[in-house]
């Protein structure tokens, strides 16, 4: 399993902290923050964009992320893939499903993601879809982060069964934060993204 470490808000004297102790993986969610802490930070660094991304920002994201585990639109995704076609690059995303109740919450409904998957052939030739992110309810009951995870973690075994030649490609599962990565462990979590139990509490 991987871990992410959510360094968002965070100066990079603290990213540097993680760095230290051996952490490669830094996920940000604002695209002038990760542009400018870039170039401050070791070039093996792997660093993951985790927030809603604008089509009119992704050229400060792109050039320098491994992944997008928040691609929570197919205009995002054409973006994109437009994107990596005019940079030569094959872009790695995650689909992020909307879970949860809360209106302002980003992500594609099951329906969308099962439609994207089940696109043959495949139209998104400078993208390649790794897998799902989501994030659950943010409550303190865990039958509903249960029920949140359960649901994502059937969509992901859904696609790998029904379209096997996806399997190589379509590995990761992004779910479990601070609050909840347990269940998440239980769900199938390939990568956890925690941000506050490993750098304490965000200044907003
Ligand atoms: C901030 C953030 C996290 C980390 O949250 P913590 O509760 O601090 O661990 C994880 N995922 C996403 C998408 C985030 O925006």
């Amino acid at each position: 399993m991987k871990l992410v470490a959510v360094s968002k808000f965070h100066p990079v004297s603290r990213l540097m902290e993680a760095y230290d102790a051996g952490q490669r993986i830094f996920g940000e969610n604002r695209p002038q923050e990760l542009a400018g802490k870039v170039p401050r930070m070791p070039a093996d660094v792997e660093w993951h964009f985790i927030g809603h991304l604008q089509t009119n920002k992704i050229k400060l994201v792109l050039p320098y992320v491994s992944l997008v585990q928040s691609v929570d639109s197919l205009h995002l995704l054409e973006a994109i893939d437009r994107w990596g076609g005019e940079n030569g690059r094959v872009i790695d995303i995650l689909l992020e499903l909307h879970l949860g109740a809360e209106e302002t919450k980003h992500g594609l409904s099951e329906e969308e993601i099962l439609l994207c998957c089940g696109k043959v052939p495949f139209p998104y030739g400078n993208v390649r879809i790794r897998g799902l992110m989501g994030m659950a309810t943010n409550t303190e009951d865990e039958a509903v982060i249960e029920a949140d995870f359960a649901r994502i973690e059937a969509l992901f075994n859904k696609i790998r069964a029904e379209r096997p030649e996806l399997r190589d490609t379509f590995t990761e599962l992004s779910i479990g934060m601070s609050g909840d990565w347990p269940l998440a462990v239980r769900h199938g979590a390939t990568m956890v993204r925690i941000g506050t139990d490993i750098f304490g509490p965000r200044e907003y």
